[in-house]
């Protein structure tokens, strides 16, 4: 476990299967109680799907990121959304003064569903899946100064951690119930599994096969444990991991297993590794 300092520092976490028994770095988790139909057609996540907006050198919990600028949002890793504050903050700590931790208070989220959002059944869907399969709880905000809003948005997009005051999930129609539980992963503080400080060992990025414009949805996101904490090994059935062809430019492999394999994107269930990397982080 993280001493209560390393906690505090470690803001968010990639999360992998928690089980050190396997001698398999290939063993696929199991998805667990499906929320959602066959991932067949599974897409990837984007808050702006087609565009790629400008490059920007900046910042996130002291550590220098490339991210993207689209219509005036920080984008990185295609869906994160981060604030102006974060991609300026060159210290060390992933928090501002003020702000106690980028994770929610005694596993609570406090939320609303703005009224134009149509098919509110894939929150609830989402919402009921992560409950069932976690200790999150998911609460109906009253007067609470944090919480998220699901709303309408181009893609699909969330902020990463709770960032304070009103933070937004953007669900274009298009984002599926899965889609939703992983942009809930992320308002909880998950990056996405193949950004792991330690992903060499399991996967090959193929550079010359990735969009331009899209290269840096491919980097780890730190290697110095301070932006981010390596729970358990790489899941490959997280449904927080990309798949094989995303972000692909011609038709190619962008990521593939070490033995030159490819898989499937996951987005049907949290898997079990996802289960036990937010056990570990709440
Ligand atoms: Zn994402």
């Amino acid at each position: 476990m993280l001493t209560s300092h390393a906690t505090r520092l470690a803001l968010v976490a990639a999360i992998g299967a928690f089980s050190v028994a396997s001698c398999s770095q290939e063993n696929d988790s199991a998805a667990v109680q499906p929320a959602a139909s066959s991932s067949q057609s599974a897409k990837v996540e984007e808050a702006y799907p087609g565009q790629n907006g400008n490059s920007q050198a900046g910042y996130l919990s002291g550590q220098p990121i490339e991210y993207r600028s689209i219509n005036g949002e920080n984008i990185y890793e295609g869906d994160i959304i981060l604030t102006s504050e974060q991609v300026a903050n060159t210290g060390a700590r992933p928090e501002s003064a003020g702000r106690t931790s980028g994770r929610w208070p005694s596993a609570v989220v406090y939320y609303t569903i703005d009224a134009a959002l149509p098919s509110q059944n894939r929150v609830t869907d989402a919402i009921a899946h992560w409950q069932t399969n976690t200790a999150i709880r998911f609460v109906k905000r009253t007067t609470q100064a944090n919480y998220v809003t699901f709303r309408v948005g181009s893609g699909c997009s969330s902020n990463i951690g709770m960032i304070g005051g009103r933070q937004y999930i953007n669900l274009a129609s298009g984002c599926s119930t899965g889609n939703t539980i992983h942009e809930i992963g992320h308002a909880l503080g998950l990056f996405h599994e193949q950004t792991r400080n330690d992903r060499d060992t399991y996967v090959n990025i193929l550079t010359q096969n990735i969009q331009a414009g899209y290269e840096n949805n491919f980097s780890k996101y730190s290697a110095s444990g301070y932006a981010g904490t390596d729970y358990g090994v790489l899941d490959f059935g997280s449904i927080m991991m990309y798949g094989s062809f995303s972000f692909s430019s011609n038709g190619q492999p962008t990521i593939t297993k070490k033995d030159g394999s490819t898989f499937d994107i996951q987005r049907s269930a949290l898997s079990t590794g996802d289960k036990a990397g937010i056990d570990a982080m709440y």
